[in-house]
């Protein structure tokens, strides 16, 4: 990617000759080793032979490919194997190589940053959350820096991490690597990628948390092949992401998926919003509106995740809030479903991850309001991820890069022969 362009170059009219020949954007490559990469992990361990079918590349090439990938130590033979019910030569099939590897992630939430480590299956070794001790860029990159060796000496076994993927709500410019702007962090142009990847020594990746889940249920959740899809974040931050045609959707802007002021409510029953009117989706369902209906309702919480535990234990009036929750979010989910018309729609929200109330509240919600979706027990359902959400997103950014093209410039792994 050539990152001296401008989003004024971006911006301008295409031409003919400005088209690139088919594959050759790195946004939106899937490189031959990076198909076969895919395959290993969707159906590993498996046969060559199977892989080419997957993929629709010649045995040679899957072979070239496959031998690529076992140089830099990121697939590996397993046993020889029989061939179908004994017939057939027997094969030697690959798989991951968890053995060596791992990538790391950092969620940047509005109270704490999550830490993780993650193998290359996408399976989280370990994770570690770690409130902001005040919000000042610098400071908090500095303790994610400081945090992740730590993390991996503790619980890498020994494994080089290959990257660090960070992932946060809002705008997040992914190429130029800039939190663009978070107004709940007060972030606004800050340098992310850089600043971290000159603290760590390792390459950094930054994308949204929403995109950064939805290249996470391709990889490795429900999502999986689907040609569209559509991922509903709710948290402190409220937003949304887009698969089409595969791919996730950036945008010239990186900007889409800001579906915070969809109107839900009614302007007389929930508190006003950032923008100034009533009845938005943030106002009435994001964390801080949920703790505060909690105590007018005479809860004794001070945090979300104490509400959380409240309902999960059964406690009738914090189930309710989450059964309004619910509620509210599949008004928001119904416009999204016929907005986009996706295979699925997933809904990132502890509530409807945990409680399957909610998930039947929300998915009534949807078939009475949606014009397109009248089997919301297929096309909608809770992320892949419920209770590992923002370790996940980190750690996906970074394994998405390394799907994207496992023979890029990845300085732990060997050079390819
Ligand atoms: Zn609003």
């Amino acid at each position: 990617m050539d990152r001296s362009k401008t989003s004024a170059d971006r911006l301008a009219p295409l031409r003919r000759s400005d088209i690139p020949p088919a594959g050759a954007n790195p946004l939106r490559r899937v490189s031959g080793t990076g198909a076969v990469l895919g395959a290993v992990l969707d159906h590993g361990p498996v046969a060559r032979s199977t892989i080419a079918r997957l993929t629709g590349l010649s045995p040679a090439s899957v072979s070239g490919h496959c031998g690529a990938l076992l140089d830099r130590g990121l697939v590996r033979e397993g046993p020889e194997t029989a061939g179908p019910r004994g017939l057939g030569r027997p094969f030697i099939p690959v798989e991951i190589d968890t053995s060596r590897f791992l990538v790391a992630g950092a969620h940047i939430a509005v109270p704490h940053v999550t830490l993780s480590l993650m193998d290359l299956t996408g399976r989280i070794v370990a994770q570690e959350r770690r409130p902001h001790e005040g919000s000042e860029p610098g400071r908090v990159l500095a303790r994610v820096a400081a945090g992740l060796p730590r993390l991996l000496a503790a619980h890498g076994s020994g494994r080089t991490a290959l990257a660090l993927g960070v992932a946060t709500g809002h705008w997040v410019d992914p190429e130029a690597g800039t939190v663009v702007h978070h107004p709940q962090l007060g972030l606004r142009g800050v340098p992310v990628r850089d600043e971290l990847a000159g603290a760590t020594g390792v390459p950094v990746y930054l994308d949204s948390h929403s995109r950064a889940l939805a290249r996470a249920e391709q990889l490795f959740g429900d999502v999986g092949t689907r040609r569209s899809a559509v991922v509903l974040f709710v948290g402190n931050v409220v937003d949304a992401a887009f698969v089409t045609a595969g791919a996730v959707h950036q945008g010239p802007r990186f900007g889409a998926g800001n579906v915070a002021h969809l109107p839900v409510g009614t302007a007389s029953a929930g508190a006003c919003c950032t923008c100034g009117t009533a009845g938005c989706l943030q106002s009435e369902v994001s964390e801080p509106a949920m703790v505060r209906r909690a105590v007018e309702r005479g809860l004794p919480v001070t945090r979300f995740a104490e509400l959380l535990d409240l309902a999960v234990e059964g406690d009738p009036v914090a189930v309710e809030l989450f059964r309004q929750r619910a509620r509210l979010t599949g008004r928001a989910a119904a416009v999204l479903l016929d907005m986009f018309d996706p295979e699925v729609l997933v809904v990132v929200e502890p509530g409807t991850g945990r409680l399957p109330a909610c998930m039947e509240e929300l998915r009534a919600e949807v078939e009475a309001r949606s014009l397109v979706c009248d089997d919301a027990a297929r096309s909608v359902v809770p992320s892949s991820f419920t209770g590992s959400v923002l370790a996940t997103a980190g750690a996906a950014v970074a394994l998405g890069a390394l799907h994207d093209d496992p023979l890029g410039p990845w300085p732990a792994l060997a050079a390819v022969s």
